[in-house]
């Protein structure tokens, strides 16, 4: 029986190229969803629909998964994994990138559970999975507005979670610690770039996307009755 169809936002780097791969290897056909649609399509993933969306057009972004749906069915999952991350002390940093995070990391995130899920709860089945962060639930210096966007993703999704329990619809949150991707590379500041790392290599290092995909996997494919509500998942060593 074919597999039903996942869709992945932010999947054109770091932990969403990875689970795309991993639902990919799995046999679901997928929409993969990110504004830098030449690394989507490099993947050659098959069944595989590839949108440029950048996910703060709520328009944009209904219109792929609507097209997807025509091609391969309804959306079984939904992995809001599209964010930002922008270091900086609240004192100096530039107001515009606090509201680029709250934008793609919580607003965005909104718009497409809700994109999604009249259908998931008419059909009785269907799951979300949120990709929040360690900074979710545990606060970090100079991490005032992204700890912020975070806690709103555990929250948000927990919310949902009680919201659509009995209708059968899963609502999940992946918690990572420190993942070795491209994440880090978009705060402006050095010195806090520089923190970052020798906080990591204090730790003794990340862990890196693979880990997470095997996680996502892991909690999307357990029976539709049971709902792993939240994963906290880091290095061994992280603090
Ligand atoms: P990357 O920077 O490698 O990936 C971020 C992804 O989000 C890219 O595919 C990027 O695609 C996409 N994206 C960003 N803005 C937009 C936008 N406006 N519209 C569409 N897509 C967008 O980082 P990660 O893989 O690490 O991050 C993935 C998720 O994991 C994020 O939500 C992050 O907060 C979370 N996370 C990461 C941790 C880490 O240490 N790396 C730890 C905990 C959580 P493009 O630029 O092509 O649009």
């Amino acid at each position: 029986m074919s597999k039903p169809l996942v869709v992945i936002t932010g999947a054109s780097s770091g932990i969403g190229a990875a689970i795309a791969q991993h639902m990919s290897d799995a046999g679901h056909p997928l929409l993969l969803l990110a504004r830098r649609q030449e690394k989507l399509e490099a993947m050659k993933l098959p069944n595989t629909l590839c949108r440029q969306v950048d996910v703060t057009d709520n328009g944009a972004l209904t219109k792929a998964i609507r097209e997807a749906e025509a091609l391969y069915g309804p959306v079984d999952c939904l992995v809001n994994n599209a964010g930002k991350m922008l270091l900086g002390s609240i004192e100096t940093q530039n107001t515009e990138e606090w509201r680029e995070m709250f934008d793609v990391n919580v607003l965005a995130l909104m718009n497409s559970m809700q994109a999604v899920l009249a259908d998931m709860k008419s059909r009785g089945c269907g799951t979300i999975l949120n990709i929040s962060s360690i900074a979710g639930v545990k606060t970090f210096i100079n991490h005032a507005a992204y700890c912020g966007t975070k806690y709103a993703v555990s929250a948000i999704s927990e919310t949902v979670r009680e919201e659509v329990a009995a209708s059968g619809v899963r609502i999940m949150a992946l918690c990572p610690g420190a993942v070795e991707t491209e994440l880090l590379s978009h705060t402006t500041s050095e010195e806090i770039i520089k923190a970052y790392e020798e906080w990591k290599a204090s730790i003794g290092g990340a862990i890196n996307a693979e880990d997470i995909a095997r996680t996502a996997l892991f909690m999307y494919s357990q029976p539709q009755h049971v709902n792993i509500r939240e994963v906290q998942i880091a290095a061994t060593g992280q603090d």
